[in-house]
């Protein structure tokens, strides 16, 4: 596929992570189509966002008419149900995006979805946990 989209961004999953991720990534200037299978999500925000759809990631024909083939990176940031999680990853590398993120909720997940062609695996909850220890800890050595 031709890949001319100038940096921008395929944000699937709108949950609590994928929002946040969405609308930083626009206020950054950033292209974002963002998916959801849920059109209340949908709904929610496509005030805030450019292009917002409602489709089911774990399609590939629904993946390829949005034209998402000719993205460069994609992010998928569905952590509840691994099932789709995976099969979202497994869509976007068949249809050969060269940088997928991917979420990850366990290290069996992470595991999994490296192994289904995932390039990059986050752990946003484990992460923000981990600095913000750091950041206590930091602070609480600055009154001792
Ligand atoms: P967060 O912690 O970010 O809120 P969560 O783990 O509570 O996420 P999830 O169940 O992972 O919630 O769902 C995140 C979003 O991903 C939801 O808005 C959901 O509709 C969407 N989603 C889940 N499965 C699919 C799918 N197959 N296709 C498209 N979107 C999906």
């Amino acid at each position: 596929a031709r890949r001319s989209d100038g940096g921008g961004i395929v944000v699937i999953g709108l949950g609590r992570f994928g929002c946040h991720l969405a609308r930083s990534l626009t206020r950054m200037g950033r292209e974002v189509l963002a998916v959801d299978r849920n059109p209340e999500q949908v709904q929610r925000f496509s005030a805030q966002l450019d292009r917002v759809v409602q489709a089911d990631s774990t399609e590939d024909g629904a993946l390829r008419q949005l034209g998402v083939a000719s993205f460069e990176r994609a992010v998928v940031a569905i952590g509840a149900s691994v099932e789709a999680s995976v099969l979202t990853v497994l869509a976007l590398v068949e249809l050969g995006l060269p940088q997928i993120w991917a979420r990850a909720t366990s290290q069996k997940h992470a595991k999994i979805l490296s192994s289904v062609g995932a390039h990059h695996v986050i752990f946003p909850e484990a992460e923000t946990g981990d600095r913000v220890a750091h950041l206590i800890v930091s602070r609480l050595l600055d009154f001792i």
